[in-house]
C-alpha cells in the first residue's frame, strides 16, 4: 500500500526549472519516455500473501486505485520535489486536498486558527461543513500581530491555515509568522500555495508544515482538469505532540494497530495515514488520466509562471493609472499594502491575477465585461486564456451593495486573471472596453 515510487530521491540541488520537466519519473532501460497512464482499477498479484503484506502497510505496491495509482504517484513525487517536501499524494480537488490535510490531523472536538482571507470555498468547507462534524474555527486577520495570533488558539487547536496569496482578495500571507506561532503552539501549518505554485513560492523553506493545492489552477494551466494535492514537509514532530495527534500517534485499530508516526516516521505518517485512511474510507482520488495531463502542465509551469507575471504587472500599471479605475489590488505594485510581504516571499513576482474597482459601481462593472474581446467572463483564474469575472454580478449577486462593501467586496470589483497572449493585446482590450 506505501507508494513504490520513493518520493524523496530527487537530487535537491537541481533548479526548479529542472524539477518542472524531469522530477518524479525517471525510465529504465528501454521504458516509456512519457509518465505511462495506468488505467487499471486494480492490480494482480500472486499469492494471498502477497496482497496481504500490501494491507497490513508491510510491503510497498498497489491493489486498489481508489487509493493509489502509479501514475498519481509519478506526478505526485514530482510535487514533492516541487515544494521541498518529503512525501506527496494527488486529489480530486483542491477542496478535496484541504478538507483531507485538515480532517488528517482533527477530529470532533477539533478546532482551527485559519487566516480569514482564503478562498470561498475552503472559508464554507471549513465554516460550515466541517462544524457539522463538531470542528470549529477561529479567523485572524492576515495581518494580525503575534499576539492576536496567539490569543486566537485554544488547548483543542489542531492545525493553523492560510492562503500565501489569497483567492480573491489577493492578501499576502507571512508565512515566517504564522508558523512561529503555530509551532509554538504545537501544530501545524498548513498553506494552500496554488497561486503562486512553488516557481514563485515555497512555503515549507519558510516554516509551513503540509502544503496543499488546487492543482485545476496554474499548475495544470490550461483549464483542463480538475485537480488538488496535499505535500508534506516531513519535518513536524508528531510524537513530540502525541496528546494533541492520537490518529497518528496511538494504534490505529482499523490496521492493526499500526501507529504511523512510529512506524512511518516524520517523513511518511502523514501522508500514508491520510491515504491509507481517507483515501481508503472517503475515495477523493485524481483520475490517472488528469495526473497525465496535470504532469503535462507541470513540465512547462516554470516557462509559464514568469509570463504570468509579467502580464498581470502590467495589466495592473495599466490600470492603476487609469482614471476609470478606483483602486488595484496587486501585489506587485509599490502602493499595494502588501508589496513589502510580497517581495520577501516573491522576489520573482506572485501570479498573473489582479483585482480592481472600476467607477460606477456594478453598472460600470457590467457595461466594462460587456466590452471585452480577448478576456472572456469565466468562473475561473489562472489559466493560459485571460478570463475576468465581477463577484457582485455573478458568485456574490445575492448580497445587497452594502453587504458586499462590507465583505469587502465592492460592487464594481472585477477579478482578471492575465494568462499567456500578449501584454500589449490584454492592455488594448482593457483600453477600449474602459472607453465610454
Ligand atoms: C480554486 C481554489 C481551491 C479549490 O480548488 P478546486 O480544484 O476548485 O476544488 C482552493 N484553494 C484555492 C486558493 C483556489 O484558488
Amino acid at each position: 500500500m506505501r507508494p513504490k515510487i520513493k518520493q524523496s530521491n530527487y537530487n535537491m540541488a537541481q533548479s526548479i526549472n529542472t524539477k518542472c520537466v524531469q522530477a518524479g519519473y525517471t525510465p529504465g532501460n528501454g521504458e516509456p519516455r512519457q509518465i505511462p497512464i495506468v488505467q487499471s482499477t486494480t492490480f494482480k498479484y500472486n499469492t494471498s500473501e502477497d496482497m496481504g503484506k500490501l494491507f497490513d502497510l508491510e510491503a510497498s505496491g498497489y491493489f486498489y486505485t481508489r487509493l493509489q495509482n502509479p501514475t498519481n504517484d509519478y506526478v505526485a513525487a514530482k510535487l514533492a520535489a516541487l515544494e521541498g517536501g518529503a512525501a506527496a499524494m494527488l486529489t480530486s480537488s483542491g477542496q478535496a486536498a484541504n478538507f483531507f490535510a485538515l480532517f488528517n490531523i482533527c477530529e470532533c472536538g477539533s478546532h482551527i486558527v485559519a487566516s480569514s482571507s482564503i478562498y470561498g470555498g475552503t472559508f464554507n468547507l471549513i465554516s460550515v461543513t466541517m462544524a457539522k462534524m463538531g470542528i470549529s474555527v477561529t479567523f485572524v486577520s492576515p495581518t494580525a500581530s503575534e499576539e492576536e495570533l496567539n490569543a486566537a488558539f485554544q488547548p483543542n487547536t489542531r492545525a493553523m491555515f492560510g492562503e500565501t496569496i489569497a483567492n480573491p482578495a489577493l492578501t499576502v500571507l507571512d508565512i515566517e509568522k504564522f508558523a512561529k506561532v503555530a509551532h509554538q503552539n504545537g501544530v501545524p501549518l498548513i498553506v494552500d500555495n496554488t497561486f503562486p505554485t512553488p516557481v514563485n513560492c515555497r512555503p515549507i523553506e519558510w516554516g509551513a508544515d503540509i502544503v496543499t493545492h488546487s492543482t485545476t489552477k496554474y499548475m495544470d494551466g490550461h483549464g483542463a482538469c480538475v485537480g488538488g494535492a496535499i505535500i508534506d514537509s516531513g519535518k513536524f514532530d508528531w510524537m513530540a505532540h502525541a496528546d494533541k495527534f492520537p490518529g497518528l500517534c496511538t494504534p490505529d485499530e482499523s490496521y492493526h494497530g499500526i501507529t504511523y508516526a512510529e512506524k512511518f516516521g516524520k517523513e511518511g505518517a502523514f501522508i500514508t495515514k491520510c491515504t491509507a485512511q481517507l483515501m481508503r474510507d472517503f475515495g477523493c482520488i485524481q483520475a490517472p488520466q488528469h495526473a497525465f495531463i496535470l504532469n503535462l502542465g507541470l513540465e512547462s509551469l516554470h516557462v509559464r509562471m514568469p509570463r504570468h507575471v509579467e502580464n498581470g504587472q502590467a495589466v495592473a500599471e495599466f490600470l492603476a493609472s487609469h482614471p476609470k479605475v478606483e483602486k488595484v489590488n496587486y501585489s506587485g505594485l509599490p502602493t499595494d499594502p502588501y508589496y513589502s510581504i510580497a517581495q520577501k516571499y516573491m522576489p520573482n513576482g506572485g501570479c498573473g491575477v489582479v483585482s480592481f474597482v472600476i467607477k460606477g459601481g456594478r453598472a460600470g462593472a457590467e457595461a466594462f465585461m460587456k466590452k471585452l474581446k480577448l478576456a472572456a467572463i469565466e468562473t475561473h483564474v489562472a489559466d493560459a486564456r485571460t478570463c475576468c469575472l465581477n463577484p457582485a454580478t455573478s458568485t456574490h449577486r445575492q448580497m445587497s451593495e452594502e453587504q458586499l462593501e462590507a465583505a469587502g467586496i465592492p460592487a464594481g470589483l472585477v477579478r482578471i486573471s492575465c494568462g499567456l497572449e500578449d501584454k500589449a493585446d490584454l492592455i488594448a482590450d482593457l483600453k477600449q472596453a474602459l472607453e465610454d
